[in-house]
């Protein structure tokens, strides 16, 4: 992918001189299956929860100093966000609309948000309460090595995915589900339809800002498309699961499976059409 030399978000807080030096090492089986099932994102607030009951203590603070590597996957981050906002700027624009920047927090290890308190191994998030995406950048190494997702491509997916969390609060999709939560209660089986509607519709978003950016920014190189592919059908619900304990539920989807989750990036990518996002809140569950 093609992104050095392009501008870099403003619309940033760097947070990571205030976390801890070590991270939490993510390792034995149900930290990491926690972490497969949580990516990318789903209702934060219940996953921060989740963690909060569940996960390590945070390690010991200790100051530290980022090297060369980290800071390129910063400055990476920063052109993929300034991206989105280009795209997206232009999109609601079309729309007849305003399109307001989200914040960028990078952290390490353990971050704040409205959404509450969060660790890093609960991966990158959007929290509509404070309009941020919240990324730590050891998230890349552990999409290369645990999910088995490399490619710059693909972790500008990742962002995209975020940001289309986003995107789809100004819209009012957010609040729709949030709504239904309310009124149905959290256990009730439409929500997890309803979360999986949201995050397919995040891929959708995703794959619509690839579209443009591609046609703006001519980002792509060969093998791109297919990495993000490979990440979206690695981060698939069936796919997590399978791995996780060998067998899949799918009333306990939240995120849609490979093959959904495949279709949905390649939908908006091949459209550009932002207008059909509305169907991921029309179609039959079945034919997602
Ligand atoms: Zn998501």
């Amino acid at each position: 992918m093609y992104w050095e030399g392009r501008e870099e978000t403003s619309h940033v807080e760097d947070r990571r001189s205030f976390g801890s030096g070590t991270g939490v090492a993510v390792g034995g089986g149900s930290v990491i299956v926690l972490l497969l099932a949580l990516l990318l994102g789903g209702d934060p607030q219940r996953l921060i929860q989740f963690w909060q009951a569940h996960g390590p203590a945070p390690a010991a603070r200790t100051s530290r100093r980022p090297d060369p590597a980290e800071q390129r996957l910063a400055s990476f981050t920063k052109v993929i966000f300034r991206d989105t906002e280009i795209i997206w700027e232009e999109q609601f624009r079309r729309l007849g609309r305003q399109y307001l920047k989200p914040t960028l927090v990078l952290f390490s290890g353990h971050v704040s948000s409205a959404c509450g308190s969060a660790d890093a191994a609960v991966g990158p998030f959007y929290c509509p309460g404070d309009h941020r995406v919240y990324i730590d950048l050891s998230f890349y190494r552990d999409m290369e090595r645990q999910l088995h997702a490399p490619g710059e491509f693909a972790r500008a997916y990742v962002i995209a995915h975020e940001v289309g969390h986003h995107v789809q609060t100004l819209l009012g999709y957010t609040r729709q589900v949030d709504e239904a939560r309310r009124r149905l209660g959290r256990h009730h089986p439409e929500i997890n339809r309803l979360s999986v509607r949201l995050e397919l519709q995040a891929d959708f978003l995703a794959g619509v800002w690839a579209h443009h950016g591609q046609k703006k920014f001519r980002f792509l190189e060969p093998g791109d498309v297919e990495s993000a592919l490979n990440a979206a059908f690695q981060i698939g619900d069936d796919r997590l699961q399978k791995r996780a304990r060998g067998y899949v539920v799918p009333d306990s989807f939240t995120h849609g499976t490979s093959r959904q989750r495949q279709r949905w990036f390649l939908e908006g990518f091949q459209t550009g059409d932002v207008r059909r996002a509305a169907l991921l809140f029309e179609l039959p569950y079945d034919q997602l």
